[in-house]
């Protein structure tokens, strides 16, 4: 990666907010009140059993209500998910073509939109398909050869197996850092990879693995939101027939593990086990973001294998962007505002 960096890189990690529309089921329980808005640049929060009402910019916050100002980007309720890809995910997808890795991560509450924002549906592509999609046809643009491989695995416990292979649950696969001139890298020995040429590969091989994901949940009696799955894929471009000056970057598309409080009076055993990985490794997460946003030279990527995976597009030289969802029910607010501190403190 010795592609200069495209302008526009402000900070380590970007950070984006999206707010999920009131689903259909919530209406008819009459379980819903709104408890987020956003409105001149910052996301507000009812912390109690009423409405936000936003006056103007200036008008101090109404009782109650948090402010959450300084995100890179906010997504309300009617955001489409074109929309999600140009403010969260483009700049990062760009980076990529220029040979920079990068990562688009989804974080928050189970329920609030992570998967719709990573994946989506036929109708509704998200962020992996529109990302591959962006590749295949700003390659042809450029005017550039353009070689993707894409692998998939799932991290759950401090485990990761991969979603490609027949039984690739049962088989624990290795981290092992390489270390380059000025540079990090990380591989998972024995991850398959495929070649892909269109979004619609990427949206076969996400459905397979999906697939596959739901199959080994079911043999642990486990839930699929309480592991991260992680696509990556792997971008060579090249002009002409000069393969010697092609780029390489890794793209990270990560759909984290449900961010929930899992309270400890509720889990025993296995979901116990869980949550705590879970809250280690998003902990792990917000860490060495944190670090990066205060330029702190010591940066604690081996705390957890999920930031040891991500480290290439963490720090140094690329470009990534973490969306963090929430729920606009009030019955949900606790979660909301958990989501929105960590959202804050990776800034
Ligand atoms: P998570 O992966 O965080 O558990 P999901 O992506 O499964 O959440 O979303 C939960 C439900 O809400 C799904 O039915 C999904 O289609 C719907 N949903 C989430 N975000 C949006 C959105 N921005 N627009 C429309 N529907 C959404
Ligand atoms: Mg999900």
């Amino acid at each position: 990666s010795s592609a200069p960096a495209p302008k526009g890189l402000k900070r380590p990690v970007k950070v984006c907010v999206r707010v999920r529309p009131v689903l259909e089921r919530e209406v008819e329980n009459g379980c819903y009140h709104g408890c987020i808005a956003m409105a001149h640049e910052r996301v507000y929060i009812s912390t109690e059993d009423k409405p936000v009402l936003i006056g103007s910019k200036d008008d101090p916050p109404p009782e109650g209500v948090k402010v959450y100002p300084g995100f890179d980007g906010l997504l309300d309720q009617d955001s489409s998910q074109e929309d999600c890809f140009q403010v969260a995910g483009r700049e990062t997808v760009d980076g990529v073509l220029w040979g920079l890795n990068g990562a688009l991560m989804a974080y928050g509450q189970t329920s609030t939109g992570k998967t719709h924002t990573m994946v989506g549906d036929k109708s509704r592509p998200g962020l992996c398909l529109k990302a591959a999609a962006h590749l295949f046809s700003e390659a042809g643009l450029l005017g550039s050869q353009i070689e993707v491989t894409a692998s998939f695995l799932q991290l759950y416990l401090n485990h990761i197996t991969d979603l490609l292979v027949k039984d690739g649950h049962e088989k624990k696969l290795k981290l092992r850092e390489v270390v380059e001139e000025d540079f990090v890298d990380t591989r998972v020995e024995g991850l398959s990879s495929r070649p892909v040429k269109s979004m619609d590969d990427v949206e076969a091989l996400l459905e397979e693995g999906n697939r596959r994901r739901q199959q080994a949940c079911t043999a642990l009696n486990a839930s699929s939101s309480r592991s991260h799955a992680v696509l990556i894929l792997n971008v060579t471009l090249w002009q002409g027939t000069e393969e010697e000056n092609a780029t390489d970057a890794k793209l990270y598309l990560v759909d984290l593990a449900g961010s929930e409080r899992v309270k400890d009076s509720c889990a025993t055993g296995d979901r116990l086990t869980e949550a705590v990985h879970i809250n280690k490794s998003l902990f792990a997460l917000q860490g060495v973001v944190a670090a990066l946003a205060d330029g702190n030279p010591f940066v604690p990527y081996r705390n957890d294998p999920l930031t040891q995976l991500l480290r290439p597009a963490l720090g140094g030289n690329c470009c990534t962007t973490l969306v963090a969802t929430v729920s606009p029910a009030q019955k949900h607010s606790r979660e909301s505002e958990g989501t929105l501190n960590f959202a804050s403190s990776c800034r």
